[in-house]
């Protein structure tokens, strides 16, 4: 195939925003520079690279990032910072989105993907695919509150039944009255964990997302690194 197809399937941009980069000597073919987009290559046998990293003729892409504070979980915004900004240029397809949001100050596990099915399987509501967070808490958690968690709070715009949460402590400071737990739950609306702790007189101070039903974030990765899916996370998640 040619040259510009090839990076175009690799999701580097379109026809004429790679035939750019051929043109400006960002790309080899077999360790040779190529500055023809019509330059016809062997999708299984050439080793093709952009910006000296190896490419890969594959369309479907699974990564696992740990989100920092500050960037928003969306593909565009004209304000901030995006995590698709994250990736590296030659890992970043136009077709990649979050699949699941974080708020901009919220950390922790995002799953970023191509495979619009898989993304549905895993956000479809009916599915109550587990969400495990971290957090810091303003107030005490108490077995109260682990028990109105248990059984279900009501959040302020949200009709149907209340919303509910595995709740533990993992530990509370009287003398600052504040708390570190672990919370799983199943929905997933707008500002669902800040939403459950106000509902019960509480604040979220601090937020990581640490597990996405199957998808455990990896503790190796640091804040604002991402690695592809391992095939064995890959196939617990489908
Ligand atoms: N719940 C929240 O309140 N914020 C998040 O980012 C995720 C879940």
């Amino acid at each position: 195939m040619r040259l510009d197809k090839y990076l175009a399937d690799c999701g580097l941009g379109s026809r004429s925003e790679v035939k750019t980069f051929i043109k400006k000597g960002r790309v080899t073919v077999n360790g040779s520079l190529v500055r023809s987009d019509k330059f016809q290559v062997d999708a299984n046998e050439d080793e093709i690279a952009f910006d000296g990293k190896m490419l890969h003729h594959q369309t479907l892409f699974y990564y696992m990032m740990n989100k920092p504070a500050g960037f928003v979980s969306v593909t565009q915004d004209n304000q901030h910072q995006t995590v698709l900004e994250l990736l590296n240029t030659a890992d970043y397809r136009k077709d990649i989105f979050p699949a699941g949001r974080l708020d901009k100050d919220t950390e922790g596990l995002l799953f970023l993907t191509n495979d619009g099915l898989l993304a549905h399987e895993l956000l479809s509501p009916s599915k109550h695919v587990e969400k495990e967070y971290y957090a810091k808490i303003d107030g005490l958690v108490t077995e109260e509150t682990v028990k109105q968690f248990s059984e279900g709070v009501e959040l302020f715009g949200e009709k149907g039944n209340p919303f509910k949460g595995e709740l533990s402590v993992v530990s509370t400071n009287e003398n600052e009255k504040s708390s570190e737990i672990r919370l799983i739950i199943h929905r997933g609306v707008y500002h669902q964990v800040k939403r459950m702790f106000r509902a019960v007189d509480m604040n979220v101070t601090y937020l990581k997302r640490l597990r996405m039903g199957t998808l455990l974030l990896d503790s190796r990765l640091e804040s604002g690194s991402y690695r592809d899916l391992t095939k064995d996370e890959l196939e617990k998640l489908r």
